[in-house]
């Protein structure tokens, strides 16, 4: 059966990558994110899959309740939902402004809250659903200088938690995977701010590279298949071993 299936933050990085590989699994993507989810789309649909881009802002509540709404109307029910949407901030703490506390978790947290509310009621209808959060191996390490962030996705954490256990019952699983060092323009920034050396890092890390977008989107296309009927509440680290 085809499955609908929306990625935020899928224009980008883990989530581009998440959005290509459901495609090519079959399934129906829409892709939300703030700029390129037409292109994104439009290039899944080249390579044959099937696709559309929205312009969403998922820490506009309203604006997400729009766009789950035109998915619903225009490609079905959607079964699936990966929440990759996410930006990150780095800093001293103390230099940390309330307003880029806010900011961080108003996309990171409540972002990610929206989108479950809102797909939530189609996938009890279908008695059928997959949801798979992106979090942070920040959450078990720690990050210096990025506590906006780490509360942030160890608030996602908890959230997948809590939707498993109430959402279960429904045929419906929530997962997170929290990845760890992959080679996205997120990471890059990062590096280019000075807050990280990815040649240090990868001599640090197990299998000896850094992780690429595919990685995680090879452990999601598992995490939403059938298959996974029975694998729920999860963390699954995708990390090279960094954190285990
Ligand atoms: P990325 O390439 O920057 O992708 C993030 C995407 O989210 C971008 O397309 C961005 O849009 C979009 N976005 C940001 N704010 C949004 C909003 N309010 N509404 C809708 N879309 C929004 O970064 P990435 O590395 O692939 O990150 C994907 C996820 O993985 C993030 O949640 C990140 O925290 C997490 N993660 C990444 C790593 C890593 O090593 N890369 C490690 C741990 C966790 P614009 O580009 O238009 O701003």
């Amino acid at each position: 059966m085809t499955r609908t299936a929306i990625v935020t933050g899928g224009a980008s990085g883990i989530g581009g990558a998440i959005a290509r590989r459901l495609a090519a699994d079959g399934a129906t993507v829409a892709i939300f994110d703030l700029t390129g989810a037409d292109t994104a789309a439009a290039a899944i649909e080249e390579a044959g899959g099937k696709a559309t881009g929205l312009a969403v802002d998922v820490s506009d509540q309203p604006a997400v309740t729009e766009a789950v709404a035109e998915v619903r109307a225009r490609l079905g029910r959607p079964a699936i939902l990966v929440t990759s949407a996410g930006v990150t901030v780095d800093g001293p703490f103390l230099d940390l402004s309330a307003e880029t506390w806010e900011r961080v978790l108003t996309v990171n947290l409540t972002g990610t809250f929206h989108c479950c509310q809102a797909v939530l009621p189609d996938m009890i209808a279908e008695g059928w659903g997959r949801i798979v959060t992106i979090s942070s191996s920040s959450v078990h390490s720690g990050a210096a200088r990025m506590a906006a962030y780490v509360a942030s996705k160890s608030g996602v954490v908890g959230l997948t938690k809590v939707l498993a256990l109430e959402f279960g019952r429904h045929g419906i699983t929530v997962n997170t995977i929290p990845p760890g060092f992959i080679d996205t323009p997120m990471l890059r920034g990062t590096e280019e701010r000075g807050s990280l050396d990815v040649a240090l890092q990868t001599a640090k890390t197990p299998v000896g590279r850094i992780g690429t977008p595919e990685d995680i989107a090879a452990a999601c296309a598992f995490l939403v298949s059938e298959e996974a009927g029975y694998v729920t509440g999860q963390v699954l680290g995708v990390n090279g071993g960094r954190n285990t």
